[in-house]
């Protein structure tokens, strides 16, 4: 059983110890909805060092995937 389990009340309980915010622009959930990128791309991988906070725009930034709002102008 090597495998660390950590619950998502731990991740928030640790969110509400540590203001979080973006961890690329710095933005905090006022400012901007904020997201929990998993680093490994393994969404039930809840351990805390596989999670990395991001805003809406940082996060869709890495995943790099096709835009979801067709009506968001690409600059290329
Ligand atoms: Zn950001």
């Amino acid at each position: 059983m090597a495998r660390k389990d950590f619950s998502i009340q731990a991740i928030l309980k640790r969110l509400v110890d540590t203001p979080a915010k973006c961890k690329k622009c710095g933005k905090t959930a006022l400012q901007g909805k904020l997201n929990l990128h998993h680093q490994d791309g393994d969404s039930s991988n809840n351990d805390w060092t596989n999670i990395v906070i991001y805003c809406d725009g940082c996060h869709n930034d890495k995943h790099d995937t096709i835009p979801k709002h067709r009506d968001e102008p690409r600059s290329h």
